[in-house]
């Protein structure tokens, strides 16, 4: 029995949404016109200013080691950032920078719960927070939101689902995949909460920047016990297009702060160094070329959701932020295709679409839309399912 692989071996699963956006690239590679709503991934380049900084960082020399918890100039950058556009009272010790902010959730999982103890999720939630949680030896408690209510909690819901194992709840607003947002007022109730029953609030801010009329709040900003239990948690990879260059952070109070590092050290030690100066120059952007990019996502968020309602059977919410549209076609299903992971492999195979299925995020029936691509591709795939659909 010695050569039989670990528990841990037997229970993990791939991420879905990486293996979804593969997929589709290994169809193109095969000169397939797969047209891929797959991966979160926008689809412009890193903005030039960027490139420069990490390219001039690497001429200087800078290819060594770089400090587990960021180098110093990023580290200054992002409490700069936290402080003047989020209103937290971040300090240079609360910062650590990690290889994509999925490394900054696992850190904090790692550092803030213990085997057995229970985090509460907000379904339709990303795939890899339940799966990071369950590696963290953690149980997920889930809060299922509906779309009738546009895909937010309520704080009744939370409360419903906080025990005495409660020791965490994970928030993403703006959120993937539904684009459902958690307005301030909700957010106040949730750090209450926090408070009064004692758990951590890891919040993922990483969509804060692509809201369509929304204005997102950070529940690190409500006041010293508000900051004193949240793990605040973004990245490079969505705003400023670089999600290969695996730059994200987290702002956590000292001693969480300072176990994330200790087990970054173990584990990968830090970020590349010269794409950590890439992300100095990133977190400096005018904002006016991140408002750019923002208004390209909210004409093809406009774009998808239009063709998506003009689809007989297709229900589909507003998302508020982030670049996925989400809807609901259990219309769809129950005949030849007796689930969303059916539909899913039906469109790609038969229409050439990539989508993923609502069942990875906790949602069976409803599949989720990238609409991180561009406009013609939209209308390509938009036309591909209707007809699709329409066959079903
Ligand atoms: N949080 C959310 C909600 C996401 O959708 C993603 C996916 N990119 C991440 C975190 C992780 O992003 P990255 O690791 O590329 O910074
Ligand atoms: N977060 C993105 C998505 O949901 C990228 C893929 C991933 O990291 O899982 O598609």
């Amino acid at each position: 029995m010695s050569s039989q692989p670990s528990q841990l071996a037997q229970s993990i699963k791939p991420s879905p949404t990486l293996a979804m956006g593969a997929r589709a690239k290994q169809m193109k590679a095969e000169g397939i016109d797969v047209i891929s709503f797959a991966a979160g991934e926008p689809d412009f380049n890193t903005p030039g200013a960027i490139c420069a900084a990490a390219q001039e960082s690497m001429n200087l020399g800078q290819t060594k080691y770089a400090p587990s918890k960021g180098i110093p100039a990023l580290r200054k950058a992002i409490v700069e950032k936290l402080r003047s556009e989020n209103g937290i009272a971040a300090e240079d010790h609360m910062i650590s920078v990690t290889n994509g902010a999925k490394q900054a959730l696992y850190n904090a999982l790692l550092a803030t719960i213990n085997p057995g103890d229970e985090v509460i999720l907000i379904a339709p939630y990303w795939a890899t927070y339940a799966d990071q949680v369950e590696l963290a030896g953690g149980v997920p408690v889930v809060v299922q939101t509906t779309a009738d209510q546009d895909f937010a909690p309520s704080a009744a819901q939370i409360i419903e689902k906080i025990s005495s194992k409660t020791k965490a709840i994970m928030l993403n607003s703006p959120c993937n995949p539904t684009g459902a947002a958690i307005d301030r007022s909700v957010l106040e109730q949730i750090a209450e909460l926090a408070i009064k029953h004692d758990f951590w609030v890891i919040s993922d801010e990483i969509y804060e920047k692509l809201v369509y009329g929304f204005e997102p709040a950070s529940i690190a900003s409500f006041g010293p016990e508000a900051l004193a239990r949240t793990v605040t948690i973004n990245g490079c990879s969505k705003t400023y297009s670089m999600t290969g260059w695996r730059i994200g952070y987290a702002c956590a109070p000292k001693a969480v702060a300072t176990a994330m590092a200790s087990i970054q050290d173990n584990v990968t030690s830090g970020a590349v160094t010269f794409c950590q100066a890439g992300a100095v120059a990133a977190l400096k952007l005018p904002d006016s070329e991140i408002e750019a990019m923002r208004e390209i996502f909210d004409e093809r968020r406009k774009q998808i959701i239009a063709r998506l309602r003009g689809m007989p059977g297709v229900k589909v919410t507003d998302p508020r932020g982030a670049f996925y549209a989400f809807p609901d076609l259990s219309h769809f299903i129950g005949g030849k295709l007796k689930n969303d992971l059916e539909l899913a492999e039906y469109l790609l195979n038969e229409a050439h679409i990539a989508t993923v299925p609502g069942s990875a995020f906790h949602a069976p029936g409803h599949v989720r839309f990238s609409f991180a691509c561009s406009p013609e591709d939209i209308d390509r795939g938009m036309t591909r399912l209707e007809e699709a659909l329409a066959q079903i």
